[in-house]
């Protein structure tokens, strides 16, 4: 009789059947290297097996059907190996052992740079990012407390580093739970768009990720395993607001200004504050003359109205952006006639397994081979990030015209419109009106898995790519005189992603306050500290969004690591708090523009939140996640006043 293979078995009790079906699911260029740290074994990672990074969104990674093959036989015999003997084994690799593999990762590609940052996102081991010091060894007798305000993504890597540093750590969050964005945003539809095996803390990976692209209550669930996984809640006061925050300049300590669950006031003091309150959290709601006449129901996308009925009626929806695409298919399933108001179409990346469970065969290569997980993490991080980053820098000769901005950029522009011409085959009317104009990586790219246009092409959903005049009490005018009536109207139009740390005030030294000394304009030093307010740090602060697919919780990971470090060398200088110099600042922060005006985001003159009102690319970050790793590993103080 055939043995059946059986995928819930584990190694020692698996056949060869059950491992080679496992490894037809199998991310070569992560599973190798797993196995070669597993085996210590350098064979397994043979140069001719290498990915070639050079083929552009290729799901194989330029690995030919003949390397595959070779290479899950190789695998295949290292995981028989490892079955047969029995032997316990050490994922962790070596620095000598990192380099090898890494290079047969990255394609040959020089690696030295990357290995630290290498150990410390593959989470091999303990934790290397927990922090090698604590206060009680520095300077036992300093009273040290921190304010983190929110408890969302990044306000809970805060409370965890800074805590197992031994520092005094009280967390302030508006909401009645942790998650922040993935709690307030409850849109059907919701997932990350970004892969959960990367979108994770690098001390709290998971293995057992239900889909590639989890959806909102999974990731929220995922935050609250944490906080409660790490003992956070105890340091969070909920249902708190932080509507004010003061420096007193006689004892470099702040004042925090709270309103309580039942209204109450009340003034909190701590040494350094740390603000965790995200970019995209305030809802923009358009200036479109007469929003205020509908006699419709109408609300926005991140404050979902699930009390709102929408089967079988009129809905309009205003905006295409990365959250309406989510939930247009599932509104268009439930209305009776959807008519979408699109001002910018977007660049759609190609994402098959976008709604899909992670299959069976992945979850047990996930369980058994020992790393696999955490390559297959640095794997997308490898691929996705620093990989297409040169596909949306500017080349200054290039003379391709105003779609492009480089001959790497526009072969992406030509692979994204060939994807969009072949899922709107069947209605060409449409490809003009959806295929954008403007660079890829100027705006956010959307991830796709055939529902953007099986949406578009159904009979009840009409999209408008005319300009809206105005709301009227009955529905949407456009410009051209019609009237698209609606009985509920959904703003999927983003957030005031320009206005960091609004509406709390923030008054620093000389009595400045915050805002403004920004005149809406918002810069710091790293994204982080900002002259004249001492021991204020900023997570996921101006210029820390990342365009090119990277996960914005490794920045938060590293920012975290910084605002550490400016605590650790405070304690130990006996300084009373540490200001950003302003000549340092500045010089950053042109650095930064100049760099973001060679990428395509910046180039471009397209709409797009990554620009503020004064038309400066104030949101992302423009350099490689390497480098900002660098920059965060060890605060300078020579960068700061020493008050
Ligand atoms: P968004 O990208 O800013 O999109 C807003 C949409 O509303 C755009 O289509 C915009 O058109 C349109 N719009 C704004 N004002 C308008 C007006 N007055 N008239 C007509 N249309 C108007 O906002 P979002 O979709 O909420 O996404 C924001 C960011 O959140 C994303 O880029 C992403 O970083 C993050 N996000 C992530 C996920 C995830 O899966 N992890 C999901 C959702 C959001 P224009 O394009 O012409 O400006």
């Amino acid at each position: 009789m055939t043995p059946v293979p059986d995928l819930s078995a584990d190694l020692a009790s698996s056949d060869d059947e059950t491992i080679r079906l496992a490894l037809e699911g199998a991310q070569v260029p992560a599973l190798l290297p797993a196995l070669a740290a597993a085996l210590d074994d350098a064979s397994l990672v043979p140069e001719h097996l290498r990915p070639d990074l050079s083929v552009l969104m290729d799901p194989t990674a330029g690995l030919s059907p003949e390397q595959l093959e070779e290479a899950r036989a190789v695998a295949f015999g290292a995981l028989v190996r490892l079955r047969d003997e029995g032997r316990e084994v050490d994922p962790v690799p070596t620095r000598d052992q990192l380099r090898t593999l890494l290079e047969y990762t990255s394609g040959g590609a020089p690696v030295d740079d990357y290995l630290e940052l290498l150990q410390e996102e593959l989470g091999l081991g303990d934790d290397p990012r927990t922090p090698s010091w604590r206060k009680g060894d520095i300077a036992p007798d300093r009273p040290f407390t921190v304010a983190v305000v929110g408890a969302g993504m990044s306000g809970l890597a805060a409370a965890h580093r800074l805590r197992q540093a031994g520092l005094d750590v009280v967390v302030l969050e508006k909401n009645d739970d942790v998650g922040g964005t993935w709690l307030e945003n409850t849109y059907p539809g919701c997932r990350v768009d970004v892969s959960n095996h990367f979108y994770s803390y690098s001390f709290a990976q998971r293995t057992d990720w239900p889909e590639h692209f989890s959806s909102q209550q999974v990731l929220l669930d995922y935050f609250r395993s944490v906080a409660d996984r790490c003992d956070l809640r105890p340091l969070i006061r909920f249902r708190t607001e932080v509507t004010a925050i003061e420096l007193d300049e006689s004892t470099m300590t702040w004042t925090l200004q709270l309103l309580g669950p039942d209204g109450e006031e009340e003034a909190l003091e701590a040494h350094a504050v740390v603000s965790a309150v995200g970019q995209l959290n305030r809802p923009n709601l358009p200036d479109i003359p007469g929003v205020e006449r509908f006699e419709g129901q109408a609300f926005h996308s991140a404050r979902w109205d699930h009390g709102v009925e929408l089967d079988g009626r009129k809905v309009a929806i205003i905006g295409t952006g990365a959250s309406a695409a989510q939930f247009i298919p599932v509104v268009a399933d439930r209305a009776g006639e959807l008519t979408i108001f699109q001002r910018t179409p977007a660049w759609f990346i190609p994402t098959p397994e976008y709604h899909e469970a992670v299959p069976e065969a992945v979850q047990w290569l996930f369980r058994n081979v020992p790393g696999y997980a955490n390559w297959f993490r640095f794997w997308i991080f490898w691929r996705s990030v620093e990989g297409l980053r040169p596909a949306a820098t500017v080349d200054p000769e290039w003379s391709g015209g105003e779609q492009s901005v480089s001959e790497l950029n526009e072969m992406v522009r030509q692979l994204l419109t060939g994807y969009l011409q072949a899922e709107f085959a069947g209605a060409p009317e449409l490809l003009d009106h959806v295929v954008p104009d403007y660079p890829p990586f100027a705006k956010r790219f959307i991830r796709d898995n055939g529902i953007w246009a099986r949406t578009l092409q159904r009979d009840d959903v009409h999209l408008v790519g005319t300009r809206i005049a105005e709301v009227e009490p009955e529905g949407v005018r456009t410009v051209d005189g019609t009237l698209h009536e609606a009985d509920v109207i959904i703003y999927g139009t983003g957030f005031q992603a320009s206005d960091f740390l609004m509406p709390m005030k923030v008054v620093g030294r000389g009595g400045v306050d915050l805002h403004e000394r920004w005149g809406g304009d918002a810069r710091a030093y790293l994204g982080i500290t900002l002259p004249g307010y001492p021991n204020l740090f900023l997570l996921y602060g101006p210029n820390t969004n990342i365009v090119v697919n990277g996960s914005i919780i490794y920045f938060s990971e590293c920012e975290v690591h910084y605002v550490l470090s400016c605590i650790r060398q405070e304690l130990e200088r006996g300084v009373r708090a540490i200001d950003a110099l302003p000549a340092v600042h500045d010089a950053y922060n042109e650095r930064v523009d100049a760099e973001n005006r060679r990428m395509a985001w910046g180039a471009s003159d397209v709409n797009s939140w990554y620009k503020n009102a004064t038309g400066r690319t104030a949101q992302n970050w423009p350099f490689s996640l390497l480098e900002y790793w660098q920059l965060t590993r060890v605060a300078d103080l020579d960068d700061y006043e020493l008050l």
